[in-house]
């Protein structure tokens, strides 16, 4: 109809001025942004895709949004695509980190700005800016939620409690971050022998779960009780994210743990994905991490948008985030420990979740 319009328009005489309108119609529409997130198996990153489609589309742009399915080959031949599809910046939530080397390379020849959302890649130049949480504070809140809920904090001669500890995957750069965190605050206590780790894995190595399966964490867990917990009972595992804390639940569960004469340990977890909200609000899970997805959605296509207008993007952070290459600057946003008592407050009435999903 637009043709057709024009048609009559010349048939007018006006040709001329429908053509430039039509034409500046075009460049106004605005350019096309290509996100990749990692995975659909975890609510959070369908959440932070249209998030950040939502944002960009509000400032006039057009998407274009992937997920790698937890594949790190998948998602850079998606990224390779965007770029050939001429997006104008990238936002990214790497699989691998390490993996990003090339095609990040690629993005700078053809002059594409690359955000790396929550998690940093690493290794290369070719990153402009970071958009996460602290994420050595979500670490720190899982830790002094153990701690408190042990009664290890007041100073009082409690325990020793037996404490497993589960991180998240070895390709995510935010692993490290998370596991430090909460090592920062268990540590004295584990040199201390008030918190006793019986499978006597401690190290990082020993305890990440690849891709953050919950599956492979429930295997994990059922070998520790199988091997360490014969004649023990463990009384607080630390979970980094809320799919690891539901298998490491299931496991416990089959272990006869949350029965009347052997209660559920504590157990941590990160995202407040719902089904560990309801887990928190039926006594399972303990506690979990929240970050507003939101405000990460909102931070990187603030970034985005300043960077496609020649405008500095804003930042907190120029010290913390040194991927290998360089230190990238970055905004940091806060994560809140949420449990029982303040789910409700944080998660329902800020909108983040809504109470008729949770019956
Ligand atoms: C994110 C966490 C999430 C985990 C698993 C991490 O990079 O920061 O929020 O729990 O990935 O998806």
């Amino acid at each position: 109809s637009a043709a057709s319009l024009a048609l009559t328009l010349t048939a007018c005489g006006q040709s001329g001025e429908g053509g430039s309108e039509e034409g500046k119609g075009e460049d106004s529409k605005g350019a096309t942004i290509g996100i990749a997130m990692p995975t659909k198996s975890s609510e959070r990153w369908i959440a932070d895709g249209n998030y950040v489609k939502k944002e960009l589309e509000g400032k006039g742009y057009k998407t274009t949004l992937v997920y790698g399915e937890d594949d790190p080959d998948q998602q850079v031949s998606q990224i390779e695509n965007l770029i050939t599809q001429g997006v104008k910046a990238l936002i990214v939530a790497a699989i691998d980190n390490k993996s990003m080397n090339n095609v990040v390379q690629q993005a700078k020849d053809a002059d594409i700005p690359v955000i790396s959302y929550d998690r940093l890649i690493l290794g290369t130049e070719n990153v402009d800016y970071y958009a996460s949480f602290d994420n050595e504070k979500v670490g720190e809140l899982q830790g002094n939620y153990i701690l408190e809920k042990l009664g290890l904090k007041d100073g009082s001669e409690k325990g020793p409690f037996n404490i497993e500890l589960f991180a998240g995957s070895n390709d995510d750069n935010n692993t490290g971050y998370f596991f430090q965190g909460a090592m920062n605050v268990l540590k004295p206590f584990i040199d201390d022998k008030k918190l006793v780790v019986r499978s006597k894995q401690t190290a990082l190595n020993q305890v990440t779960t690849l891709r953050w399966d919950g599956g492979t964490a429930q295997k994990r867990m059922d070998d520790i009780l199988t091997s360490a917990y014969k004649s023990e009972r463990v009384d607080a595992v630390l979970s980094p994210y809320d799919g690891i804390s539901i298998g490491i639940l299931s496991a416990l569960k089959s272990d006869d743990y949350g029965s009347k004469s052997k209660p559920l340990p504590i157990v941590t977890g990160q995202d407040a994905e719902l089904a560990s909200v309801k887990s928190i609000i039926a006594d399972e899970q303990s506690m979990t991490v929240y970050k507003d997805t939101r405000k990460l959605a909102k931070v990187s296509a603030d970034m985005v948008d300043a960077l496609l207008n020649d405008k500095k993007p804003e930042v907190n952070d120029e010290k913390s985030y040194d991927n290998g290459a360089k230190v990238v600057p970055a905004y940091l946003l806060d994560p809140v420990a949420v449990d029982k008592a303040n789910y409700q407050k944080v998660v329902i009435d800020s909108g983040y979740l809504k109470a008729s999903d949770l019956k």
